[in-house]
């Protein structure tokens, strides 16, 4: 069976390897068919696209949207997609824009809890200044001894009702599967287990996805605890949506599963590469 790891992310966004780093552990780590897919930013493809033929890995340009629906951030990955798209490019171009001073309210609230130096300090994190967002906040706090960990941090920070997070617009879904539909990629839904939808909602949300030409749902990502695997397998099968399979890895010491180390897709889904030329 193909080791398929369709999600991650390199220091052009919130990881933390190089394009060709990732390139070099999905290599190491058994991966075969391997998608970079990072936040609103298209930065990395053609080094990881170098870097994954240079190791005879097969390669797929993605990327991670960022959007707005409902009032909820909810992430949409587009996987296939023509990185030189001026559609797709412009799009993100315009979803970037806001993180800089989204990024100085974020250091505001932080500073009105005592921690001084947010911006600067979340911006040595970010190799991407336009790409800054809470995950380089999150680093900057552990750095400082704020928290332990990344993942710590997101208990008691930069979340709903908590000292730096501020809410933010980013695109709408119908433009995120507008874009990379016409970049020629497929839309999927990212980590749907994160989301804090009721059944109802969801099933709405997963409706107009659909009615825009969204395809794919993940099914087996590191941000599902293993009993969402079988929940949105299911899912995948009684909607007829098309199953992905990412890690999500940021970086070696924060994610909880590397490039390619997740299980695969149970045998009742159809993969999201199922027509691929692979
Ligand atoms: P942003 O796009 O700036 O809002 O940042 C979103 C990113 O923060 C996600 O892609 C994750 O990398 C990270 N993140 C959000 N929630 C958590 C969490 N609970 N634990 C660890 N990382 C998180
Ligand atoms: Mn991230
Ligand atoms: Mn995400
Ligand atoms: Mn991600």
């Amino acid at each position: 069976m193909l080791n398929v790891d369709l999600h991650c992310h390199s220091n052009v966004s919130d990881g933390v390897l190089s394009p060709m780093e990732l390139a070099a552990r999905a290599k190491a780590n058994g991966v075969d068919v391997w998608a970079l897919t990072d936040h609103d930013e298209l930065g990395g493809i053609a080094q990881a696209r170098a870097a994954a033929n240079e190791l005879g890995i097969r390669f797929v340009a993605g990327v991670e949207i960022s959007i707005t629906w409902a009032g909820k951030t909810i992430h949409i990955v587009g996987l296939g997609i023509d990185e030189n798209n001026a559609d797709l490019r412009e799009g993100l171009a315009s979803v970037r824009g806001g993180r800089e001073l989204r990024g100085r309210d974020i250091a505001e609230q932080l500073n009105a809890v005592g921690i001084p130096g947010a911006f600067e300090g979340a911006l040595k994190f970010a190799d991407n200044p336009e790409l800054l967002g809470r995950t380089h906040f999150a680093r900057f706090l552990v750095e400082k001894g704020v928290r332990n960990t990344v993942s710590e941090v997101f208990q008691s920070f930069l979340v709903e009702g908590k000292p730096g997070f501020v809410p933010h617009r980013w695109a709408t879904l119908e433009q995120s599967v507008r874009w990379i539909r016409s970049a020629g990629g497929r839309a999927v839904i990212a980590h749907p287990g994160r989301y804090a939808f009721d059944d109802l909602q969801f099933n709405v949300f997963v409706e107009q996805f659909r009615a825009l030409g969204g395809e794919g749902i993940e099914v087996i990502t590191g941000s599902h605890y293993p009993a969402q695997y079988d929940q949105y397998a299911a899912y995948a099968q009684k909607t007829g949506l098309l199953a992905s399979r990412g890690s999500d890895f940021h970086g070696p010491t924060e994610s909880r599963f590397d490039l390619g180390s997740l299980p695969h897709l149970p045998p009742n889904v159809k993969p999201v590469w199922h027509d691929w030329a692979l």
